[in-house]
């Protein structure tokens, strides 16, 4: 156990539990703030996994259809809207562990259920804006995935440039600002290997495409993909 997740122990036995959005004492998330979570259903993106409405089954949509990406399949937990973006950034800057708590929970009951993969890895940080931040925040859900899914997360893929933030970025813009961004540890084989991919969020998909890129160069041979929120 981690300094910081020993600290938490302690800290959850002194201190009662708190609604992570609102504050409101009771729980990890009061029921007010979970009706706000939207959970990403109905008939979907065979690849990508964007939701299609009520109507019609799934199957790729136009974009996967026209420009697969290197994903095999991406699966988000919640839509992107207030409530998951506030989840967001408490995830990344201020309680990392509670999120991974909650998030656990969720993942317990949730359809997505098992991924048919050999181990779970998280889209790295590069090492300076890890210094920065102190953890990984994909890494913490991959290791709830893991736990949940009796598989063991894997090291070794790392961000070898530091890239601008992605805001206000096109899609063009974005991909070439990933160009060989990502790269895997000679330590860690993965020919053949199946591999779930975990991020936070999923905006244009040109973080998780360029990492799964650089997982498939590696020798994987499939790369699933899962984030906490996705926007639809
Ligand atoms: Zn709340
Ligand atoms: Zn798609």
């Amino acid at each position: 156990m981690s300094l910081s997740e020993h600290f938490h122990q302690i800290s959850k036995i002194v201190l009662p539990e708190r609604c992570l959005r609102c504050q409101t004492l009771g729980s990890l998330m009061c029921d007010a703030c979970v009706a706000e979570l939207h959970f990403v259903t109905g008939p979907q993106c065979l690849c990508c996994g964007v939701p299609f409405g009520e109507h019609g089954g799934h199957h790729r949509c136009s974009r996967c259809e026209n420009d697969p990406p290197f994903f095999d399949e991406h699966r988000a937990l919640f839509a992107f809207n207030q409530a998951s973006k506030d989840l967001i950034h408490t995830l990344k800057y201020q309680n990392g562990f509670q999120v991974r708590r909650f998030f656990s929970k969720i993942i317990k009951n949730h359809p997505l259920g098992h991924f048919d993969v050999d181990f779970v890895m998280a889209v790295p940080l590069h090492r300076k804006r890890l210094a920065q931040r102190g953890y990984n925040q994909s890494e913490l859900l991959a290791k709830a995935w893991a736990d949940f899914m009796k598989k063991p997360v894997k090291s070794g893929f790392i961000r070898v440039k530091q890239t601008r933030s992605q805001t206000g970025l096109n899609r063009k813009q974005r991909f070439r600002n990933l160009q060989n961004a990502f790269a895997v540890s000679s330590c860690t084989p993965l020919q053949g290997k199946r591999i779930l991919l975990v991020d936070d969020v999923l905006t244009t998909g040109a973080t998780l495409n360029m990492a799964a890129k650089a997982l498939k160069n590696a020798g994987a041979k499939a790369v699933l993909a899962t984030s906490l929120a996705m926007v639809v």
